[in-house]
């Protein structure tokens, strides 16, 4: 498969998430949310597998030709020559404790890093597209970069049942079913962030969304639309941007 003929969308199969777990990444990394480090990851359904980007190569530049399939072990199985990232084990290990979980990201978010440094600060609901998180956000106490399987297992372990994990001093972990799932919920991770930061730039009395309010504007929401729509506008806005080839059929 060569750069400009990535699969048609609606099969799982390999392609299709090599090409999702590409465009994501290089979507991301337009967003600002990537930078030079973090990671993207989508689980082979039914396998202890997982694509992924190779440690060193560009967040901007990534292809569906060089994402790497790789085992729970750190098996490089198919992909460009290259090493997973360093801390793949926070995939492999969210992956083997959370059957639920399709798409893993890690970021070093600048706001969800910066709130992990202040005493009683916690992450509140302010935007209702942050609903997700509404169960409460869990935070690794220890500081440091996540590299051995003992770390990648304590990391799962914090973050449980949740679909969000902050590091202290060092970033991000969130959880969802798809890459582009994983791509809206890092905008409206972030987003929350963002209203809460100016929301305390006006005084300290904020007024977080309820869960009772929460409940009932999810009554009317449908995830999977909503996920296509935001997907596929960013899909486009790649485009247009020349970020992502017109031949990558991410589209959902
Ligand atoms: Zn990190």
């Amino acid at each position: 498969m060569s750069a400009g003929t990535a699969p048609a969308s609606g099969s799982n199969s390999g392609e299709l998430l090599r090409a999702q777990v590409a465009a994501c990444t290089r979507l991301l990394n337009m967003l600002g949310v990537l930078h030079y480090s973090g990671h993207v990851s989508a689980r082979v359904p039914g396998k202890d597998q997982l694509y992924i980007q190779t440690r060193t190569e560009s967040r901007a530049e990534v292809t569906p030709e060089s994402i790497l399939l790789v085992d729970f072990d750190g098996n490089v199985l198919e992909g460009a020559p290259g090493k997973p990232p360093s801390e793949l084990v926070i995939h492999t290990e969210v992956y083997r404790k959370r059957p639920d979980v399709g798409a893993v990201i890690h970021n070093h978010m600048p706001l969800a890093t910066a709130i992990t440094m202040v005493r009683g600060r916690k992450i509140e609901i302010m935007d209702f597209h942050a609903s997700r998180w509404a169960a409460g956000i869990p935070m690794m106490e220890e500081v440091g970069h996540i590299k051995s399987k003992a770390d990648g297992e304590a990391l799962a372990k914090s973050l449980g049942d949740a679909n969000a994990l902050l590091l202290r001093a060092h970033g991000l972990v969130l959880t969802s079913e798809t890459a582009p799932a994983i791509l809206v919920d890092t905008v409206h991770f972030e987003d929350n962030l963002k209203a809460m930061k100016e929301a305390l730039s006006f005084g300290d009395d904020i007024r977080p969304i309820t869960k009772e309010e929460l409940a009932r504007v999810g009554e009317y929401e449908d995830r999977s639309h909503h996920i296509r729509k935001m997907w596929n506008y960013y899909v486009g806005e790649g485009r247009k941007a020349g970020l992502l080839p017109v031949g990558w059929d991410v589209r959902l």
